[in-house]
């Protein structure tokens, strides 16, 4: 049995930023995945960090924790690149949020009426001024906004600097190891987790495993999030020389994510249909058309690949950031939902606030796991 000071449980996107946030101040940190890490929702992401288009009408407590994000996402990619010595691709390009028809138009001045209640920086432009900013868009517009202050990652490179970031800073990394059974003691502290291959005792743990948060092997009734999974289809479509938009183009129907100068991630299906894996003709063909709408000239590219992926989500669409309620050395960094990418450093951040410094910001306090988030 091996005693470390901090045990993560999953290895995406958030608990890759987590493990390497607290290898700062803790001397062993050990992570444990299911699979190799970055392979879930990480990988299946579109990579938008988008606070304000992705904005929904209910979601008002997530538009700061984003907008904080978005504003640490350059300097935290600079250390990270720095660290690593690999590039993660973040854009700095803003968004264009178009429409071709009535339906579309009216979802467009909706959400710009809202964005305009909350003082936010969008833009609605005539056709004309989106046309010659975006040449490829589809001579069928018929409205548009054009918010400048969004950026994109390419999430595949994110999460394997992320994993590197992780290993120079000592992080002891199970991969395709994960959580078998975790034993409580009689105080309601976590005592001793087991992984497929290995035992460790643990001051403290924090559970980041996106939409299997709440079925972790061995987790006590209580500490059971209430998470599920929103099944997402996307695509990649490949970029010749004479296309190769730099902003995302998003519409009601999809998104379009140019995660580098050949390659165009084409998102993202939103379905309760559980843990299925499977790519429906269905969902392929509603972002193949969807997207073509907006820009034609993706017809005449290279189709590349098609993949589905689980996004965790809560009941209340927000994430779970904080200590557990019950369990005294346990944390929780779990249900992004549409945004994980986005929230990645203020999640790691805030925890480190709330474990090494023992402070709850005033920011996470919509994100803490209260007994009654738990219980919905
Ligand atoms: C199609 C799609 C598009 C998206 N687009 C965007 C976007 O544009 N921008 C954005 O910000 N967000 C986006 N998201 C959301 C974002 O991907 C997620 O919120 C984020 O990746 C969640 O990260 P995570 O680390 O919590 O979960 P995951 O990345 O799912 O990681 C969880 C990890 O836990 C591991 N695990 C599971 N069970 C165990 C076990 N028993 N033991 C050990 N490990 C275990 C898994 O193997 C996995 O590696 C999108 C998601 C999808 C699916």
């Amino acid at each position: 049995m091996i005693d470390v000071d901090v045990a993560v449980v999953g290895g995406g996107c958030i608990g890759l930023a987590v493990a390497a946030e607290l290898a700062d101040y803790f001397s062993s940190v050990a992570l444990f995945d299911r699979d190799y890490t970055g392979s879930e929702a990480t990988g299946a992401a579109g990579g938008m960090l988008a606070p304000i288009m992705e904005l929904e009408f209910e979601e008002f407590e997530l538009l700061e924790l984003g907008r904080q994000s978005l504003h640490m996402f350059p300097q935290y990619c600079r250390r990270l690149e720095d660290e690593t010595g690999m590039e993660v691709g973040l854009r700095q390009q803003g968004t264009f949020y178009v429409a071709t028809h009535e339906r579309q138009l009216q979802e467009v001045k909706r959400l710009y009426e809202y964005q305009q209640r909350l003082g936010l920086e969008v833009e609605r432009l005539p056709v004309e001024i989106l046309k010659k900013r975006q040449p490829a868009l589809t001579d069928q517009l018929v409205g548009g906004l054009w918010i400048a202050d969004e950026k994109h990652i390419d999430n595949r490179k994110f999460a394997a600097a992320l994993y590197l970031l992780c290993r120079e800073r000592g992080v002891e990394i199970h991969t395709n190891d994960p959580l078998v059974d975790l034993e409580y003691d009689s105080a309601a502290r976590i005592k001793t987790l087991h992984s497929n291959f290995t035992s460790v005792q643990p001051d403290l743990v924090v559970l980041a495993a996106g939409a299997w948060t709440g079925l972790l092997p061995g987790l006590a009734e209580q500490d059971r999030l209430p998470v599920r999974p929103v099944k997402g289809q996307a695509v990649a479509v490949g970029l010749d020389s004479s296309f190769s938009p730099d902003s995302i183009v998003h519409s009601p129907d999809v998104y379009c994510v140019p995660h580098s100068p050949d390659r165009m991630i084409l998102g993202a299906t939103m379905e309760e249909k559980g843990f299925e894996r499977r790519v429906r003709f269905g969902g392929l063909y509603d972002l193949l058309f969807s997207a073509a709408e907006i820009l034609p000239a993706l017809r005449d590219q290279p189709f590349l690949e098609t993949w589905v992926g689980h996004r965790p989500a809560s009941f209340d669409s927000l994430p779970f950031i904080g200590p557990s309620p019950s369990t005294k050395n346990l944390y929780f960094a779990a249900g992004h939902y549409r945004n994980g990418i986005l929230h990645t450093p203020i999640t790691a951040k805030l925890l480190k606030k709330m474990i090494v410094d023992s402070t709850t910001p005033e920011l996470a306090e919509p994100f803490l796991p209260t007994p009654e988030r738990l219980l919905i």
